[in-house]
């Protein structure tokens, strides 16, 4: 067996370094620790994993291609550009990975209600539709600023039988969602469930949702290597919570001959305070319930974030990539709304993909360093999901 230095983590308390654990009340941490025991059960169970491995084949349309941006590329002019087509799934995106993990594991549970907030409605989607599939009650939380700006995916829960709960308070956005999620979670945690749209929250969260999202990465290595016959020279995904990195690169990490590089949203400028770059300019703190970056104010309360990507815009960040980020075995980078929206366009006209804002973040990074780089290296992009949830709303920006 190998005996990669990330084979272990997190460690038995959730603790990825000195980052993670359970930063919460102790009612609260012996539910957790029932979670983490139900997952550790049914996690190596031969009929759970095959359940989830058909849902992932017959369910989500799994595994998701890669394509060869072979337009792209030549246009500009350096390294190839391939993409791990995560926009694909069924609901357009990665999240219904970990979603249908967590719904599974609820009904295992016995839980009679799940309860979780969403940003750009992707998770609200994914969850709404996981749990119309295993048959339990599913409630949202969602800002209203988002409620506004992603119709299709409001409409979308609503159709799909979850209760929908908009969130007014503070800036109306993701971090406000969490907020009011939580507060109803904690009427009764024995039987709910809070299932956590990214690999954020405290221990076991971080490690679970990991799991369910590593089947990307696992696939993406396999086909690129089955493909090339080697293995890419940097792999790159967005960063908000970071599931859909980790996803990625957690079977990478042991190859040292791989770059990775997570992008984080540069909102308007990484020197105004319009931005979410949460490892970039944050500094190590907590937040629900785990340690990890968190861009704080004066105060050291959690400072309003922004992105043009709703579901980047969170002022703390998954433990394990704080933990990764310090360790130097990933890059953290950054992409402005504006090189998002160029990228956004881009992709769409040529080569017919509209990519959802969140991803064109790292798109946007993979077209500032592809020009830099010889024709025979080999960029690969997590490209975590589909752009109709945006199209509108980049129309309107761009007066298209
Ligand atoms: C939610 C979302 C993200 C951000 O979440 P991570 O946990 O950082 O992956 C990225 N891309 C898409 C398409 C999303 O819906």
């Amino acid at each position: 067996m190998s005996t990669s230095r990330f084979d272990n983590l997190p460690d038995a308390q959730g603790f990825f370094g000195r980052f993670g654990g359970q930063y919460i009340p102790p009612e609260l941490k012996q539910v957790m620790d029932e979670i983490h025991a139900a997952y550790e059960e049914i996690r190596v169970r031969d009929d759970f994993q095959q359940e989830l491995a058909e849902l992932f084949a017959d369910y989500v349309g799994r595994p998701s291609p890669i394509f060869h941006a072979r337009r792209l590329s030549e246009k500009l002019g350096g390294a190839q550009i391939h993409l791990k087509r995560e926009d694909l799934n069924h609901t357009g995106a990665h999240k219904i990975n970990h979603c249908l993990g967590e719904a599974l594991l609820a009904k295992f549970m016995g839980k009679t209600k799940v309860i979780a907030e969403t940003g750009a409605g992707q998770h609200g989607v994914a969850l709404a539709t996981a749990c119309a599939l295993v048959g339990i009650p599913c409630e949202i939380h969602m800002g209203q600023v988002d409620i506004e700006k992603e119709h299709p995916n409001v409409t979308k829960m609503k159709i799909l039988g979850c209760k929908l709960v908009a969130v007014t308070r503070g800036t109306a956005t993701l971090k406000d969602a969490v907020d009011s999620a939580f507060e109803e979670y904690l009427k009764d945690p024995q039987n709910y469930i809070y299932a956590i749209g990214s690999v954020v929250g405290p221990h076991p969260f971080p490690k679970m949702v990991r799991d369910f999202q590593s089947i990307i990465g696992r696939e993406a290595r396999e086909q690129f290597q089955a493909r090339h016959g080697r293995l890419p020279d940097h792999v790159t995904a967005c960063v908000g919570g970071g599931s859909n990195a980790i996803g990625m690169f957690t079977a990478f990490l042991d190859d040292e001959s791989v770059h990775l590089v997570g992008v984080e949203p540069a909102g308007e400028g990484l020197e105004t305070q319009r931005h979410s770059a949460t490892l970039t300019l944050g500094k190590p703190g907590e937040i629900h319930g785990m340690a990890c970056y968190v861009l704080e104010d004066e105060q050291g309360n959690p400072m309003p974030v922004h992105s043009i990507a709703s579901g980047l815009d969170y002022p703390g960040v998954g433990p394990q990539h704080s933990y990764l980020k310090e360790l130097g075995r990933v890059d953290y980078e950054c992409a402005t709304d504006a090189e998002c929206l160029d990228a956004f366009l881009t992709l769409s006209r040529v080569e017919g993909i509209i990519p959802a804002l969140e991803s064109a973040h790292a798109v946007a990074w993979a077209m500032r360093v592809a020009p830099t780089l010889p024709k025979d290296q080999h960029i690969l992009i997590n490209l975590s999901g589909r752009g109709d949830k945006d199209a509108d709303y980049v129309a309107e920006k761009l007066g298209l």
